[in-house]
């Protein structure tokens, strides 16, 4: 150990690298992270774009693992917006002093494994070389924003920027032009949000995404009492769920009742907060073509009734995809922003766009001047924090390779021919597909374990071996045949239009779709097996 700067080293300050620290901290583990962005808060500290909000229930979204951060903390609104989030993130790391333990601005440009001496080297942006025992990935599943591969994108005179690089300082959008590009979830708040703000806006639309009302409201002083009360029922809840959210799925069948029991349903969850209406609904709309077209005949309606020029109206309800294959976004007056006069969609399925100029946007149809144009355009998402970064394993064989199609892991923690190395909410693990933290706090948890008991026996060496990867692979790659989801174009699937080799929307295995309990199960499972599968040395 004395020849090492760090027994561990955790790559990334979000929620799940805060979380991490703790866990390390508390055993008395020499450990450090290291955070390219100024301050902590990972997906909090980036994305200030107006609107920027929750989709989970704040109360199911903050750490459970603190009983004093629980009873001191009190959310103000039922999905609480990113200030207060980066501000809860702070509070918890301020409470516990972990921020003595993060190193900011600085980038992970490689790391490399040494099998001879059993380490990592890290090579960092400000030229310093670390080496460690352990290292921990929690780089977050949407930190890699993408911008549009358009010719001129550097050539725009007003202001540009990703949502994610929204600036810290107040932009003010009063009387301005702006153009928002994207349908995603990240427009789809941000257009709610700044319709009635700006001079003029102008959405450019290629394909349309199902979304559904969020229905936020504030939490008064006493709901918050009531709440902090019921925090393990809570919990439980989230744990039993397949998403880790509060709703859990109407458990009849979609086909034992009525048509009009279905439209009664609906009707409640379409206006009542959060994923109801997504997650509360019946299991079959996952899995079942005409169930899934059922609902979606039912969202599109409700989709007409709010938005008063049926062309445009028609123009936002996806054709391509069922509703709630792939995660809903949550809006606030997204759709009635669309019947304001100042507020204009344009379909680039029709008018595809060309270039950027130098006073906004050409389409094939003509050219539109703006003073601000904001790319809602998603993210290199799940492996592309890791992609970004030379990871080479034994041998010197680079993760970018090996997951050049796909990806392959064991448990979405572990990977073969990386030892080692640890990923608390890694591809194909739980928390790809859940509620954020209730899947973090899994994984730290499993990976915390896991070093304990390599501590204890002494040993400076683990690897998945190939066998129990390819198993555990084969085991995600298959419950995809199950899902509808294997149809959607999405970061989910790994599609992504911007980044090459993703275009085409060749599915990509990134996510478990077994929902939460099925994998808290297997890795406790394999936790009670002596970690089965991972092979554990002693250098
Ligand atoms: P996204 O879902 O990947 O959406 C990106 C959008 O940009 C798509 O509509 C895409 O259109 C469009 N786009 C990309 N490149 C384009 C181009 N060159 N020209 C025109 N349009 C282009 O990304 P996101 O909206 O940032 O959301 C990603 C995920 O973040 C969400 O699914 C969600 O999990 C999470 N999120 C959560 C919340 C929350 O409420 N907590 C809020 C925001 C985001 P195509 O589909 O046609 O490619």
């Amino acid at each position: 150990m004395t020849n090492l700067d760090y027994e561990v080293i955790v790559i990334g300050a979000g929620v799940g690298g805060i979380y991490q620290i703790k866990r390390l901290v508390d055993l008395g583990i020499k450990a450090t992270v290291l955070e390219l962005g100024g301050d902590l808060g990972g997906t909090w500290y980036w994305n200030r774009y107006p609107g920027a909000r929750f989709d989970s229930e704040s109360y199911t979204y903050g750490y459970s693992f603190s009983k004093e951060v629980l009873e001191e903390w009190h959310w103000k609104e039922r999905f609480s917006g990113q200030p207060e989030n980066l501000r809860y993130l702070n509070f918890v790391a301020d409470k516990f002093d972990l921020r003595k333990h993060m190193q900011f601005n600085v980038r992970v440009e490689a790391m490399h494994f040494d099998d001879a001496e059993t380490l990592w080297r890290l090579k960092l942006s400000d030229g310093r070389t670390l080496s460690c025992r352990f290292v921990i990935m929690t780089t977050g599943l949407l930190s890699q924003p993408t911008l549009p591969r358009l010719e001129g994108i550097d050539s725009f005179k007003g202001r540009s920027f990703h949502t994610y690089y929204w600036p810290q300082e107040h932009v003010d959008l009063r009387g301005k032009k702006v153009a928002v590009i994207g349908g995603g979830a990240t427009a789809i708040q941000v257009i709610g949000e700044i319709a009635d703000k700006v001079g003029d806006l102008t959405v450019f639309q290629r394909r349309p995404n199902w979304s559904a009302p969020l229905n936020n409201s504030p939490i008064s002083e006493e709901e918050m009492a009531d709440i902090r009360k019921r925090y393990d029922e809570i919990f439980a809840a989230c744990a039993r769920s397949p998403g880790g959210f509060v709703h859990e799925p109407d458990r009849r069948g979609f086909y034992d009742v009525s048509r009009e029991e279905r439209l009664k349903l609906w009707d409640k969850l379409y206006d009542e907060p959060g994923f109801g209406i997504w997650l509360a609904n019946f299991k079959e709309i996952f899995m079942d073509e005409a169930a899934n077209a059922e609902i979606s005949d039912y969202i599109a309606e409700r989709i007409r009734r709010r938005v008063k020029d049926p062309k445009v109206a028609e123009k936002l309800i996806p054709r391509d995809h069922g509703f709630g294959i792939q995660r809903v976004p949550m809006e606030t007056r997204y759709f009635e922003a669309f019947n304001q006069p100042n507020v204009h969609l344009v379909d680039l399925r029709e008018t595809p766009l060309e270039r950027v100029t130098e006073k906004g946007l050409r389409t094939t149809e003509r050219e539109y001047a703006f003073d601000i144009i904001v790319y809602a355009t998603g993210f290199d998402a799940i492996t592309g924090a890791f992609d970004h970064i030379d990871i080479r394993g034994t041998g010197g064989q680079t993760l970018r390779d090996k997951w050049r199609d796909s990806c392959s892991t064991f448990l979405g923690m572990m990977v073969h021919g990386f030892p080692n190395m640890l990923m608390p909410a890694g591809p194909q693990s739980g928390s790809a597909s859940t509620n954020y933290p209730r899947g973090i706090e899994t994984g730290v948890d499993w990976c915390t374990e896991f070093l304990k008991r390599v501590r204890a026996e002494g040993q400076t060496r683990f690897e998945a071996t190939a066998e129990a990867e390819k198993r555990w692979t084969d085991h995600v790659v298959g419950m995809y045949s199950m899902m509808l989801m294997r149809k959607a174009k999405g970061w989910f699937t790994g599609y992504n239009s911007n980044v090459a080799g993703h275009e085409e929307g060749k599915v990509r295995y990134f996510v478990y779709n077994g929902g939460a309990p099925k994998y808290v199960d297997r890795i406790s499972q394999v936790a009670q097996k002596d970690y089965e599968g991972v092979v554990r040395a002693r250098a």
